[in-house]
Parts: structure tokens; C-alpha cells; sequence
């Protein structure tokens, strides 16, 4: 077993818990300052929010965003972020930056990507050279990026895969890797490294690695392999089982997950953290998040729909022209999306600040100890009907004593 302690960079200041369902409002005090949570974290691929600058990130309220170490190692890479002193220096973001490991965007982008016991094997996309990102490379290119919360790297295998002698491979692996990660990390005192359970869908894996993981005592724990098409039951019950064995005082973060639904839901199955690329990926598409669902702006509908792409969205893109906003309107998104990066970037002004209020809401809601109720809300507005409801979100809220059909 390794050392069973390392300095962690962090305080994870518990301020509420709901007294029905196991979700938690926190404080994380992190290098470059505090962040509430719940939280979603938008992604901000190579060092930019696709649409947003980070003036207008920082207009949203976000403290706290993601950049892919695989990105930044191809481009500037190593060298040119040591040089300009890290991240935060190189896209003028004062706030908190999470780094994943680099590997999940190897094997998901690079269809040639090969795992062995040493780390990822790969093609180089630039000249098609031979490469090798093991935890150690990982863990320095995320020392030279300077993330305030950096990823262990993983053996992620798609949790739809059948070959359970391979899951289980990876689980082990994955925690052999933690255990090189620990080692690698230069900056424990201002960088904090987080473990990742694997395990895929089978829940005696997932304990397992769950106890494994534990054990290392890393400053925050995340739940991953998840939201790679499997069934939402299944991701519920992964997420109920892990966050049922974890210590009650780290901060938990579950990848690639984004929607509403989902974040409501996991949050009452008592995660904390949160990313996905959706939110912004889909603004390109012309699509706005509501909290009556997503609409397509590129409906002809909306042509002469003069309103905001939301009723009382504080968002600058909604927010009336004397409220200090630019006082948008469907009617215009619905004219420049298909021809303008200009509406993608509105929209993703929008989703972003969506995705926060969102988080907002339900910080506030388990503080004032009313979640249940903000749960029943939040379906009712989404919804026509409970007959719509979709049967995982009110299987997973009955597990934790909500039900939404009452
Ligand atoms: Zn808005």
C-alpha cells in the first residue's frame, strides 16, 4: 500500500447537508481562491472557452474551469509553459484551473492509442512519431501547466465494454498509476492531485477500487469511466455506491457529466463537482439551455421572437441593455446562428451562465434544506407531464427518499 499521506493544497469546508437526499453545499479554498459547491466546471479546451474570453468567463461568476492537458502539451507545450510560468499566467485566468491527465483524450481522439503497463502508447498527430504519455509525463506537463487541481492518469476503458478480466485490469492498473502519480508530483503543496475510481458498471469493482483509492488519501476524489453511453440507471448506481464509501470531508467529482437532469440528480446522490463540453459544444449548434428544456434557436420560429433566450436570465447576452446587458433576442440569435460564430458565441454566454445558476440554485436550496423541493420544481418546469419524467432520475431520487411522482 503507498504512503498514507500527502500534503494537499485544499480545505473542503462542509456548510450543509440535506436532511432527505445525500446532497452536500461545500466551500473548496483552493490555491486561486474559493469555489461553492456544487459546481459545474465549463471546459475551456486549448486555454479558451470556445466563445467566451476570460473576461467573459470571469463575467459569469466561474471560479473554477478546465483545460486538457493533452491540448496544452501539443501546443505551446512544456517548455513554452514553463517559460511563461504556467496556465494561469499564459490565458490571464486569476481563478482555479482543473487539468485532467491527458489520456482520456489520447484514447478517445487517437484511434491507434495502445495501454501497457507503462502508460499510453500513441501516434504523434503532428508527424505520426511514436509516443509514450506515462503517469510521470502526465503529472510533469501538469506541473508546468500549474493547475490548481490536477488528474491522476487512468486505464479508462468505455463503461459499455462486455470484457469484465479487461475492467478489472484497468481498475488495478489505474491504481498502480496513483500510486506512480503520488510519486511524480513535484508541487503537493500548491497543486492538488485526484484519484480516479474505475471499475466500470460493475459495483463489486467499483468498491474495491473505491477502498484502493481511499487509502492513497489524495486532497479530492473523482468518479470516472462514467457517461460513455451506458444506461443512467447503471451511472446511478455507480455514483450511489462510490459516493456511499467515500470520506465525508474531500470534495467529489464526477467526469464528462453536464446535463441538468444529470447534475440535479448526481448532486442528490452526494457529488460535488462536475464538467462537460456540452454545454458550449451544443451552443454551436444554435442550441439554448432553459429550464424548460433546450431550444433550437435556428427554428424559424423564433424569427420574429423578440424576447431573451431566457425570462429572467442574468446572463450579459439576456440581461437588458439598462440592466447593463446587451439585451439579446431570439429573433437576432435566430439571424446570425447559421452564418456567425457571433451567435454561437451569445449562446455560449448563456449556457455557461445557465450551467452556474444552475449550481447556484441548488447550493442555495441544500443550505436552506429545501432540495427535495427544489427536485420536484426543477422536473415540473422541464416537464409537460410527470408521465415524461424519465424512469432513471425517479428510480435514483426514490433511492434517496424523493419521490417525484407524488
Ligand atoms: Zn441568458
Amino acid at each position: 500500500m503507498a504512503p498514507v499521506h500527502i500534503p494537499s493544497a485544499l480545505s473542503f469546508e462542509l456548510l450543509g447537508k440535506c436532511s432527505v437526499t445525500k446532497a452536500r453545499a461545500a466551500t473548496l479554498h483552493l490555491p486561486h481562491g474559493t469555489v461553492p459547491l456544487p459546481i459545474f466546471m465549463p471546459v475551456a479546451t486549448q486555454a479558451s472557452l470556445k466563445g467566451l474570453t476570460p473576461e467573459q468567463l470571469e463575467e459569469t461568476g466561474c471560479k473554477l474551469c478546465l483545460n486538457n492537458t493533452y491540448h496544452l502539451g501539443l501546443k505551446p507545450g512544456q517548455a513554452t509553459l514553463d517559460a511563461v510560468g504556467g496556465a494561469h499566467k499564459f490565458q490571464s485566468w486569476p481563478h482555479n484551473i482543473l487539468t485532467d491527465s491527458g489520456g482520456f483524450q489520447m484514447v478517445s481522439l487517437l484511434k491507434l492509442a495502445k495501454i501497457t503497463e507503462e502508460g499510453v502508447r500513441f501516434l504523434s498527430p503532428h508527424d505520426g512519431s511514436p509516443m509514450l504519455l506515462t503517469p510521470e509525463h502526465s503529472i510533469a506537463l501538469q506541473n508546468s501547466i500549474g493547475s490548481d487541481i490536477i488528474m491522476q492518469l487512468d486505464d479508462v476503458l468505455v463503461t459499455t465494454s462486455p470484457d469484465l478480466a479487461r475492467m478489472k485490469e484497468a481498475m488495478e492498473r489505474s491504481v498502480r498509476w496513483l500510486d506512480r502519480c503520488i510519486q511524480a508530483h513535484k508541487y503537493p503543496e500548491r497543486q492538488n492531485l485526484f484519484c480516479i475510481i474505475q471499475g466500470g458498471l460493475d459495483l463489486e469493482l467499483r468498491r474495491q477500487c473505491t477502498a484502493e483509492m481511499v487509502a492513497r488519501d489524495t486532497p479530492g476524489i473523482a468518479i470516472g469511466g462514467l457517461s460513455g453511453g451506458e444506461a443512467k440507471d447503471a451511472y446511478c448506481k455507480v455514483v450511489d455506491t462510490c459516493t456511499g464509501l467515500l470520506p465525508e470531508k474531500k470534495p467529489r467529482y464526477v467526469m464528462g457529466v453536464g446535463y441538468p437532469e444529470d447534475l440535479v440528480v448526481s448532486v442528490a446522490l452526494g457529488a460535488d463537482m462536475f464538467d462537460c463540453v456540452w454545454p458550449t459544444r451544443t451552443a454551436r449548434f444554435g442550441n439554448a439551455i432553459t429550464a424548460h428544456g433546450v431550444l433550437n434557436l435556428r427554428n424559424a420560429m423564433y424569427s420574429t421572437d423578440f424576447g431573451p433566450i431566457e425570462e429572467g436570465c442574468t446572463c450579459s447576452c439576456c440581461r437588458s441593455v439598462e440592466d447593463g446587458g446587451l439585451g439579446i433576442t431570439r429573433a437576432y440569435i435566430y439571424h446570425v446562428t447559421a452564418k456567425e460564430t457571433a451567435g454561437a458565441h451569445l449562446l455560449t454566454m448563456h449556457n455557461v451562465q445557465y450551467q452556474l445558476n444552475l449550481m447556484k440554485s441548488i447550493r442555495e436550496a441544500i443550505l436552506e434544506d429545501r432540495y427535495p423541493k427544489f427536485l420536484k420544481e426543477f422536473f415540473g418546469k422541464l416537464y409537460d407531464a410527470k408521465s415524461q419524467y424519465p424512469e432513471w432520475a425517479v428510480t435514483a431520487l426514490k433511492g434517496v427518499g424523493v419521490d417525484l411522482m407524488e
